[in-house]
């Protein structure tokens, strides 16, 4: 049988989603794609599709506009999964907070597990923290699994999935980091 969790860590699907940024971020996401840094060779891949996506790379403040679409596509996505903040305005809203049409930082709607900072970050803190989120990923698919296993109820995986809705009821939980 083969164990996808293992690949996944080799090669994570990214997700790119700009809350309501001004652009700068997202250029430097796209530079690590770009031959300089190029972490394709890495395995991992900006994908479109939130349902095959490991990582969640999020820009700019979330405003009235995007807040529903972010908290649909974070639900959308397969457990375990990382949340990654990049740039100051993803963080706390940076220098759009307190704007009309601004609510503020990423972590008022969904949970966040590693913070970027700048404004820009820079590519190698992107891919920092890309490496960060991986083991954070591992150990959110250990959890899941210790939890399935205390419930004496074998790991089951559908296409390397660890899925949580095979666990009781009474175990289930948010993992925090
Ligand atoms: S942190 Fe700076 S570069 Fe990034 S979206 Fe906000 S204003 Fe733009």
């Amino acid at each position: 049988m083969f164990e996808l969790k293992k690949f996944r860590k080799k090669s994570p699907w990214i997700l790119h989603f700009n809350a309501g940024g001004c652009n700068g971020c997202d250029i430097e996401i796209l530079a690590c794609l770009a031959p300089k840094y190029d972490i394709e060779r890495f395995g991992m891949i900006n994908t479109g599709n939130p349902k095959q996506s490991d990582i969640l790379l999020i820009t700019g403040p979330v405003t009235k506009r995007t807040r529903e679409r972010l908290v649909e596509v974070y639900n959308q996505m397969p457990e375990p999964k990382v949340v990654v903040c990049c740039g100051s305005c993803a963080s706390t809203g940076g220098i759009f907070r307190g704007m009309y049409n601004i609510e503020g930082g990423v972590d008022q709607f969904i949970p966040v597990d590693v913070y970027v900072a700048g404004c820009a970050c820079r590519p190698e803190q992107i891919i920092d923290g890309v490496v960060v989120a991986l083991g954070i990923l591992e150990e959110k698919t250990k959890e899941i699994e210790k939890t399935i296993k205390l419930a004496n109820k074998p790991v089951v995986e559908e296409d390397g999935q660890v899925n949580r809705r095979n666990m009781p009821a009474e175990l289930t939980y948010e993992t925090t980091v």
